[in-house]
């Protein structure tokens, strides 16, 4: 079974003929204002194996530092993934649809995460970023 994701309002979807890869969640004040929430929750694709099926002429982008972009919906406001120089790196987790069989591995900049969240326990949590790239 491909995974398979969309928007908030259903205009836009896509198929993954694969699985997701290295599933992170980052506290950062940038994530929350892109995510529109506590963290985000990402997981990285291979862009051979991912496809839009619908809606793609309603994508939006926009570049959020030389190289990298969101893509969201233009008509609901759900950002459906992440791009590196113009191809699909990641999809955002919240727009999957059923079990992707994964779970976020690792919390990233815990240690500038909103006043108002409360960590679980038993997370592997990084005050900062886990590594140069992270
Ligand atoms: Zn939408
Ligand atoms: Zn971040």
């Amino acid at each position: 079974m491909p995974i398979t994701g969309e928007c908030f309002c259903g205009s836009i979807q896509y198929q993954i003929d694969g699985a997701l890869k290295d599933a992170r969640s980052c506290h950062c004040s940038r994530c929350r204002k892109a995510f529109s929430s506590q963290a985000s929750a990402y997981a990285l694709v291979d862009k051979d194996e991912f496809k839009w099926i619908k809606g793609w002429a309603l994508l939006t982008s926009y570049e959020s530092q030389p190289g990298f972009g969101l893509q969201f919906c233009s008509k609901c406001g759900s950002t459906l993934c992440g791009t590196y120089n113009d191809e699909v790196h990641g999809v955002t987790l919240g727009c999957i649809n059923g079990n992707p069989q994964v779970e976020i591995g690792y919390h990233l900049f815990v240690g500038s995460k909103a006043s108002w969240e409360l960590l679980p326990e038993g997370i592997t949590a990084y005050a900062e970023g886990k590594s140069k790239d992270a």
